[in-house]
């Protein structure tokens, strides 16, 4: 990769942003469409964000991801947002335009693309949804547009009617209900689901043994999609195919998030399975 006068910046803005995998598949993407940009991690802590998207403006950054701790606090610096953005009140991509920042989210078309990939259409499922924080946000409405029926599983149960109530405001209908993440309940209406998505971080490493619901609810007609995926093979997918389910990582989900955004970006056709590659192999080191 030569830089020079003309090459185009991309990055993206995160604290901590060490173990970030967006690098290694944006840059593995450009390289493959032999494109002029460059896309570089930038560690920006939480009091100095207004000055490091200020400085996209004067430094002519063509565009950048944000990640955690940011997806909130971006909004109030940027120009303007796209309605999905603004109905989870959450920005993962920031597009300059003119020396205009526009800022979206594409984690829920990351997030539908992916399954989609994994286990074909999924209009009109009926859907649990383990959690209740901002990744269920992203995914409730993703699924709602879909026209999936959900019912949201939340260790705090006032959270979960609460984002319950904020899709059914939205679509002026009952999309979704709530209820908590407990044994009696799940063990009776997970039967009637046709697909388990955990928003939860249960599972993440170190918690490599954790699992957000006992195996004995789990049925080889579920499908499976954790959005966990560091490990690869939580325990949830692990207990998932054993009872002959479908089941699939969260590492589809980051890769066509960063496709999304890379097409917003580049306007060219995200190579998928090079970023898939590229992102994989940042496991395996
Ligand atoms: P968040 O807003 O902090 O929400 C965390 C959720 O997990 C809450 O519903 C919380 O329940 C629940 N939870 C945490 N610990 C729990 C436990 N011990 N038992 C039961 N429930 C528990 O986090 P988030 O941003 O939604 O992220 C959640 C996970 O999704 C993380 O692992 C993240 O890495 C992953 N993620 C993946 C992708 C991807 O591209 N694959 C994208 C976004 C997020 P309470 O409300 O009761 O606290």
């Amino acid at each position: 990769m030569i830089i020079t006068g003309k090459t185009k910046v991309l990055g993206v803005f995160g604290h901590p942003i060490a173990h970030s995998v967006s690098p290694a598949m944006h840059n593995a993407a450009i390289k493959a469409l032999g494109l002029d940009y460059i896309y570089v991690p930038f560690h920006v802590l939480p009091e100095l964000l207004e000055s490091a998207v200020t400085g996209t403006r004067a430094l002519n950054i063509s565009g950048f991801n944000v990640t955690i701790p940011h997806k909130e606090n971006v909004i109030k610096y940027l120009d303007d947002i796209s309605k999905t953005a603004e109905r989870i009140r959450s920005v993962n991509t920031v597009v300059n335009k003119d020396n205009k920042l526009y800022g979206h989210s594409t984690d829920g078309e990351g997030f539908i693309r992916s399954l989609e990939a994994s286990f074909g259409n999924i209009i009109g499922c009926k859907t649990a949804i383990l959690g209740a924080g901002g990744s269920a946000r992203a995914v409730g409405y993703a699924l709602a547009d879909a026209n999936c029926s959900i019912v949201f599983f939340n260790r705090t149960v006032k959270r979960a009617v609460e984002l319950a109530d904020e899709l059914n405001n939205y679509y002026s209908r009952k999309v979704a209900s709530a209820l908590s993440l407990s044994d009696d309940l799940l063990s009776e209406s997970l039967k009637d689901i046709d697909l388990i998505v955990n928003t939860t971080s249960v599972g993440m490493s170190p918690d490599n043994d954790g699992i957000p619901i006992s195996p004995l609810f789990l049925g080889s007609d579920h499908m499976v999609y954790d959005l966990v995926y560091n490990p690869l093979q939580t325990r949830l997918v692990f207990e998932a195919l054993e009872k002959g389910a479908r089941a699939a990582n969260g590492l589809g989900m980051l890769v066509y998030q960063g496709a999304v955004a890379f097409e917003m970006w580049t306007g060219k056709p995200a190579p998928v399975d090079v970023m898939y590659a590229a992102a994989l192999k940042c496991f395996e080191k």
